[in-house]
């Protein structure tokens, strides 16, 4: 059923996700149908369990008593996955990408097979038997690369894990039992934020993101911007001051050289005389430890110049600023925003930034909301 089914029916589950359940005229108005052609297209996705009515309530629109409509969001489970070079993040999320269980642990064996058993025994004990898995989605990080193969198969480059034109989708698929996309992470995490975070309901935004490595993605009118994975690791590498610190790959002055968790580690460890961890660096300099303090100022200085320079080039207004080492930006808000205004010439407020979790797991959860949009979308 689910293949064969209109745009507009997709159309009206993906706005029932995005944005709750809603009166059967509400939806209609929304997105420009007659309420018989809404009643038609939803009566399948109601037959098939997909869309559920609640209990009644009011209409906003006229004040009749009605019954709206929602998705059964419980009973569709999807499972997400992030690899790192050593470590397997995973959740199970509800069709709202609401986490409901998460584990990471080592991989096992960097195998191809092994990682996709690996997979399916996290899928076991995380999802005990409740609910139907759907989807699954899995999320690379670093340079992995994704290239399509003439036969149309997806192959998967990432010399972190030592895989070269590896077919993981196929490998993932047999040993999940549901379709599977493979997907870069950031670009995972920019649609996590488009359907179900502060960039819900934003046409333009992009997203940058700190921690081990320097991410960027962009969303331009409703629409990921698509890009090869060389040129997104060109963004770490954007020059802020040519007379900067060098990054570990010799170019002075650089976003990594600035913001990447070893570089910040790695200043630390020269003033403060000894191996400090990032989440220590950040602690102490929240505490006002000098030497911190003055490296994560600087770092924060940087950072304000790179969302200057990637809200003027890209002209979005909204920059979402996550991953691992987010917490920078919130230790170092009061110079990362006179950076900024200083790059907008004096405009504060010009650009809005928003500061997100550094929760790892929202890596996963990226995995798991490309397969919900693989879902309600049809594509992959
Ligand atoms: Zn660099």
């Amino acid at each position: 059923m689910w293949d064969t089914l209109p745009d507009a029916a997709r159309s009206i589950v993906k706005e029932l996700i995005i944005h709750g359940p809603q009166s059967r005229t509400a939806l209609a108005k929304t997105l420009h149908l007659s309420t018989g052609s809404l009643t038609r297209l939803t009566k399948p996705l109601v037959d098939a369990g997909l869309l559920v009515e609640r209990e009644v309530v009011h209409d906003p629109v006229n004040g009749r008593p009605t019954r709206p409509l929602d998705v059964a969001a419980a009973e569709h489970r999807f499972l997400g996955l992030k690899l790192t070079a050593d470590r397997v993040h995973a959740v199970v999320t509800d069709l709202r990408a609401e986490v409901l269980a998460a584990r990471d642990e080592p991989i096992a064996d960097h195998d191809p097979d092994a990682v996709c058993r690996q997979a399916r025994r996290l899928l076991d004990e995380l999802s005990g038997g409740a609910g139907a898995l759907v989807g699954a989605g899995v999320t690379l990080g670093g340079n992995a690369r994704a290239a399509t193969h003439v036969g149309g198969e997806q192959l998967v480059d990432a010399p972190f894990l030592g895989w070269r034109q590896v077919e993981l989708r196929p490998l993932m698929e047999r040993a999940l039992g549901v379709p599977c996309v493979v997907t870069n992470d950031v670009a995972a995490l920019a649609h996590q934020h488009h359907w179900f975070g502060p960039g819900r309901g934003l046409r333009d935004f992009a997203l940058v993101t700190i921690g081990a490595g320097i991410g960027y993605a962009l969303i331009t009118h409703d629409h990921l911007m698509p890009a090869a994975e060389a040129d997104l690791g060109m963004f770490g590498h954007l020059v802020l001051d040519p007379g900067g610190p060098p990054c570990p790959e010799g170019h002075r002055g650089c976003a990594a050289a600035y913001l990447s968790s070893r570089s910040i580690e790695m200043a630390a460890a020269l003033a403060l005389r000894r191996e400090a961890g990032y989440d220590e660096v950040m602690r102490l300099a929240a505490e006002g430890d000098r030497a911190c303090r003055v490296l994560v100022r600087e770092s924060g200085r940087a950072l304000g110049r790179l969302i200057g320079i990637v809200a003027t080039i890209s002209l979005v207004k909204t920059v979402i600023l996550a991953g691992e080492g987010v917490e920078l930006a919130r230790v170092a808000k009061d110079d990362l925003d006179a950076a900024l205004t200083e790059h907008r010439r004096g405009l504060p407020g010009s650009v809005e930034v928003v500061i997100e979790s550094d929760d790892f797991r929202e890596w996963a959860r990226g995995g798991a909301v490309v397969a919900i949009q693989s879902f309600i979308t049809g594509s992959d």
